[in-house]
């Protein structure tokens, strides 16, 4: 049933000596839906899901997993989840279907290997070596591998990372059946647009803490009714203060946030105009899950 909660963590915390990765972090996870841990390399997004995956041991705090409250997940507990850890590293001379059959031979129940094949669209690489699969086919198989123990919670730890659009897109694709099926899905990343195009609920995480949560709507929602301009200006004077809006500049791309947005572009290419500033990639946009965080740090998800 959509709406009870699958995983329930509260004040989870994880120190590595002096370093605090995970400073209490609460939220809960509804079953059939997908959930993003959202925020910057360094964040703490790795470390709570190796808690939650049995992976490590948090210094405190409470993990609820199918209806039951633990310090530590059990192994029974394991046999009902599926992980895509970050560092896959599946043996280079193995083949596609010998890499899932190992995998399924750890489980008492495992699905079919034909199955997953199809489920992750890799059929036709089933006899392929590892060391010579794409970026895309690898993580693929990565998410095969998570899935082989038919799983009813995935824990997808950043699926995209490195990938081009379009391997991006296949991953995208089927996380999206999984959630069709039924499946909980929990994903980490550092892409907006991943969490904007997948998530029910984002979790917005930095330095170990939960500084926004909600589902992507209501997050960009909270910003009011601003729109954004963005433009690249190869040369830019030093001072910026005369814009019309309130900017944020990163390297030569450049910010504009208005809340009239008329007045503003009008202001814009006058400004630009006036001193012979070029202005390259203009787009106008609505707010997004980066202008989230930009306003709750003043820093960007990839600083
Ligand atoms: P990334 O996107 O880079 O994976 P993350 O949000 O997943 O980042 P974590 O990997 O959980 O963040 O790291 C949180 C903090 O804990 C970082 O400061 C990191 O350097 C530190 N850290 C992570 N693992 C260890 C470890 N095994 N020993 C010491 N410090 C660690």
């Amino acid at each position: 049933m959509k709406g009870t909660p699958v995983l329930a963590v509260r004040e989870l915390r994880k120190n590595y000596g002096p370093v605090c990765a995970v400073a209490g972090v609460s939220f809960s996870v509804a079953k059939g839906t997908v959930f993003t841990l959202l925020g910057p390399n360094g964040a703490g997004k790795t470390t709570t899901l190796e808690i939650l995956e049995g992976l490590r041991e948090a210094d405190s705090g409470e993990i609820e997993l199918f209806g039951q409250t633990v310090r530590r997940v059990t192994p029974e507990m394991k046999n009902r989840m599926g992980v895509l850890l970050q560092e896959g590293g599946f043996e280079p001379y193995l083949r596609v279907r010998e890499v899932l059959s190992l995998f399924a031979a750890f489980f008492q129940r495992p699905r079919p290997v034909k199955e997953v094949l199809a489920e992750v669209a890799l059929e036709d690489k089933a006899r392929a070596l590892v060391k010579n699969l794409s970026g895309g086919q690898r993580q693929r198989l990565a998410l095969g591998v998570a899935l082989i123990n038919d799983p009813e919670l995935l824990f997808l730890d950043e699926p995209t990372t490195g990938l081009d659009p379009q391997a991006r897109r296949n991953v995208w694709d089927v996380v999206e059946r999984l959630k069709g099926e039924g499946k909980t899905i929990v994903l980490t990343t550092h892409y907006m647009e991943e969490a904007e195009a997948l998530s029910d609920e984002v979790c917005i995480m930095d330095h170990g803490r939960v500084i926004a949560h909600g589902s992507p709507r209501d997050l960009t929602a909270g910003l009011g009714q601003d729109t954004f301009i963005e433009f690249e200006a190869p040369e830019l004077p030093a001072a910026l203060g005369d814009l019309p809006g309130e900017v944020h500049r990163d390297g030569t791309l450049l910010t504009l946030k208005t809340a009239n947005l008329v007045a503003s572009l009008e202001g814009l290419l006058s400004w630009s105009r006036n001193r012979g500033i070029e202005l390259r990639n203009m787009v106008v946009r609505q707010p997004n899950l980066e202008d989230v965080f930009l306003a709750l740090t003043g820093r960007r998800l990839r600083e």
